[in-house]
């Protein structure tokens, strides 16, 4: 039985009285008990939010990181830098570094390695834009992208990672993939790893992620290969994040 994950992805937005609401907002147990639930935030809010957030069950993240250890590499952040601000997962590949800031497979790899060798967890972020899927080459390009990664690894690194499936033309637009589109390429990404390994298979998360919202979850949630959310707009909202976390529930 896979836990579900529902982690929101603030990109660069937020500020510290929002992860103050947070805070508050979730520390009553308020969260249910039987879901995952984290936050990426901005690299400047990461030690406010593990202190806002403390007393709760939710982890602190990041939204990218180098993939270097240290050195003269200016406006950069190491995973060591990370993990001593308190954050446990990092994104890697998400579309906006993919496109805006030419993130190819080989540079995804390297920071998946980073953020590996500091003991963080990698949501390793694959996903077609519109023009792929009307060409039909929606599981050649999202499994090219997990394979340039997961052929680089070995059988203990594959098992720290989580997978999240994002249409690009899903991020921000407000256009969902239908909870039977998605599902396809979850069972197509879960047949993929399982060439790897049926136990990796079977115990990866997939997660997906493109315009997730309160009235939409319930439902691609309740599909057989989605097991938890990589939300955007929706987590700068308590209420709305938090109901997305309990219709994992
Ligand atoms: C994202 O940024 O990963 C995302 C899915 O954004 P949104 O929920 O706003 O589409």
């Amino acid at each position: 039985m896979r836990m579900p994950l529902i982690a929101g992805n603030w990109k660069m937005n937020g500020s510290l009285a929002l992860v103050e609401a947070f805070g508050r907002a979730f520390a009553d147990g308020a969260l249910p008990v039987n879901v995952e639930v984290a936050l990426m935030v901005p690299f400047p809010f990461l030690e406010a939010a593990g202190r806002a957030l403390g007393e709760t069950s939710v982890t602190v993240g990041a939204q990218t990181l180098s993939d270097r250890p240290s050195g003269a590499f200016t406006g950069e952040v190491s995973a060591a830098m990370l993990r001593e601000c308190g954050a446990r997962l990092v994104l890697v590949g998400h579309s906006e570094r993919r496109t805006l800031f030419g993130e190819d497979d080989a540079a995804v790899l390297a920071r998946v390695k980073a953020a590996l060798a500091e003991r963080l967890t990698p949501v390793l972020c694959v996903g077609e834009t519109l023009e792929e899927r009307e060409a039909e080459r929606t599981e050649a390009v999202v499994l090219g992208q997990v394979e340039a990664v997961f052929d680089a690894l070995d059988e203990s690194e594959r098992a720290r990672l989580e997978v999240a499936y994002e249409p690009v033309w899903a991020i921000g637009t407000g256009r969902t993939a239908s909870p039977e589109q998605a599902q396809v390429v979850h069972a197509a990404i879960r047949g993929c790893l399982a060439r790897y390994d049926q136990a990796l298979a079977g115990g990866m998360r997939l997660l997906y992620g493109g315009s997730m919202k309160a009235d939409n979850a319930a439902e691609l949630l309740a599909q057989p290969d989605i097991d938890g959310g990589l939300v955007g707009g929706a987590s700068l909202k308590v209420d709305d994040f938090l109901a997305i976390c309990q219709s994992a529930g």
